[in-house]
This record gives C-alpha cells, structure tokens and sequence, in this order.
C-alpha cells in the first residue's frame, strides 16, 4: 500500500525501530528494496533527490512505477522526495504524487529555515502527505564535515523549530556526513545528544549520512531514538561490488545478467540492513488502514 511517511515513521517511533529510506534511482532498485521489505513485512520509504531525477531518476517514469509498485505491495510504502532544496522542487514532488517531501534549507539562517520549513509542512499537509525538515547541518563526509559539533542540531531550538514548523519527522546532525567517508574512518556520533533530543522532541528523528557509520553506530542510533535512516551509498556499494566480482569471474556476462546481478545484490543488502535496524514483522493488517494515500 502507499502511505504517507508520518503513518510509517509514526509506527516506528511507538514501537523503537527504524525504517529504511532507500535512494532508488532506476526501476530496478525500486524493485529490490520494495520486494526486500514485503519479504520481510517491513514497512520501507523509497527516496530521491532533485541531482538523481535530474541524472537517472526522471520522475515522469519514476513516480507513476513507484506509485504502481506501492500499491501492489504487501507492506506500507513511501516515496520521498529526499533533500527538496526549494519551495519550487517540493510542490513539484506534491503535485507529482510523492508522499513525503522533505524540505531541506539547514544550510540557511534559523529564521529562513523555520519559515520554509512551515511553508512545505503546510503544503504537504493540505494534500495529506506528510514533511521532514532538517534542522542544524549534515554536511558531506568528503569535505570532512560531522567531525565537530558546531553544526549539531541544538537541543532547545529544536523544540521551537518543531513547533513552529508543525513537521512530522527531524532530520538531526550528530555526527554523520552525506558520501563515503575516507578509507579507516568511522564517524563519532554523540549519542548524549540524541538522547537530549529524543527526550524533548519525543517524535521521529532522522539520520541522514547513515553510510559507511557501521554496525555498531546504527544499532545504537536507533536504540537512541532514530526511526529513519538514509542510505544511498551503501546500496550503491552493494551493487558496485557485486558487478565487479562478476565481470572478474566472468567478463563476457552481458547487459541483462548484470543488471540482474546488481538487483539481486541490492536485495541481499536492503534484507541485511532491515533486520539490523528492526523494522522486519512490523507490518499488521490491522495497521494498515491508517495513512493509506487510497
Ligand atoms: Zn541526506
């Protein structure tokens, strides 16, 4: 079923666990993520940015397949708009059909941030699909951003944010960055500071950069009250090996078995992440009602 991504995030928030978001840039990636979660009757948001749309992820395709896909499936599913950099590109997701657009403008000052968040939250709202905003800055892992905490997201103006804002679910800055981190290096993340920020906000938190953190920071992350985790890098890695170890072993595999490879390989990878962060035999046929787009 489609649904919005407060109906999915809401669940998890109640119960502890995370869901998935997953950058799926082509159908076949859709398909992976979307056949990994109904095999494990987990619920999974299926994501993109305006950069992928623009390069791979054309939303005239994309969004009425996803949309498809949804509806078929046997588990909730939400598709994202991830990082929406402007008013513009969210009421294009909205219109498009997405059921989540997230408003990213924690590059801005406080006050612009708050005021186009609420705007977009608004918006979303008025079409029934929910909003993630992004308050302090997950920067990138290539220019070394994550590693201090001056761009940490700050307890008590998170409080005001969220209020003014009326968002569904905060994206924080604890210590991760968006791309691949450089070769040893495992982000630090202050999990004092998630603590701080679950027990006052007391809604879904997102963690973004999720990428290349390991194990042991994500299993503690959700414990620590986060209910979405983006990964983009890690899927694509997945798939990236996976070819390559084929073409190896086996330099003449064409077009289409490669391809098959890379999906079979995205599904391995979505089915190992989703019993990690414990969002596997979540879904309920009871539950299901709620937050249906239908
Ligand atoms: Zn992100």
């Amino acid at each position: 079923m489609y649904v919005n991504m407060k109906y999915i995030l809401d669940n998890a928030n109640r119960d502890g666990y995370a869901v998935m978001a997953v950058n799926s840039v082509n159908m076949e990636m859709a398909r992976a993520v979307i056949e990994a979660a109904e095999e494990l009757h987990s619920p999974i948001i299926v994501q993109f940015g305006v950069g992928q749309m623009s390069k791979l992820a054309h939303p005239d395709q994309m969004v009425p397949m996803i949309r498809a896909m949804a509806e078929k499936a046997s588990v909730p599913v939400c598709l994202n708009l991830d990082h929406g950099p402007s008013l513009q590109a969210a009421v294009d997701a909205i219109q498009r059909g997405f059921t989540n657009v997230m408003i990213d403008a924690s590059s801005l000052p406080y006050e612009e941030n708050v005021k186009r968040s609420r705007i977009v939250a608004d918006l979303a709202h008025a079409s029934g699909i929910s909003c993630e905003a992004e308050l302090g800055h997950v920067g990138q892992a290539a220019d070394g951003d994550g590693r201090t905490s001056d761009m940490y997201t700050n307890v008590e103006q998170a409080v005001d944010f969220v209020k003014q804002t009326g968002v569904d679910a905060l994206a924080v800055a604890i210590g991760t960055a968006h791309g691949k981190y450089p070769a040893g290096y495992v982000p630090v993340l202050d999990f004092e500071r998630l603590a701080e920020l679950k027990a006052a906000l007391k809604m879904p938190l997102v963690l973004h950069g999720g990428s290349g953190s390991g194990e042991e920071n994500i299993r503690k992350a959700v414990a620590g009250g986060i209910n979405k985790i983006n990964v983009c890098t890690d899927a694509f890695h997945a798939a990236e090996k996976a070819m390559k170890a084929k073409w190896e072993a086996e330099p003449n595999t064409d077009y289409l078995n490669i391809m098959m490879v890379a999906e079979a390989a995205i599904k391995k990878f979505v089915k190992d992440y989703i019993l990690l962060i414990g969002s596997n035999d979540r879904y309920t046929f009871e539950a299901a009602d709620n937050g249906s787009k239908e």
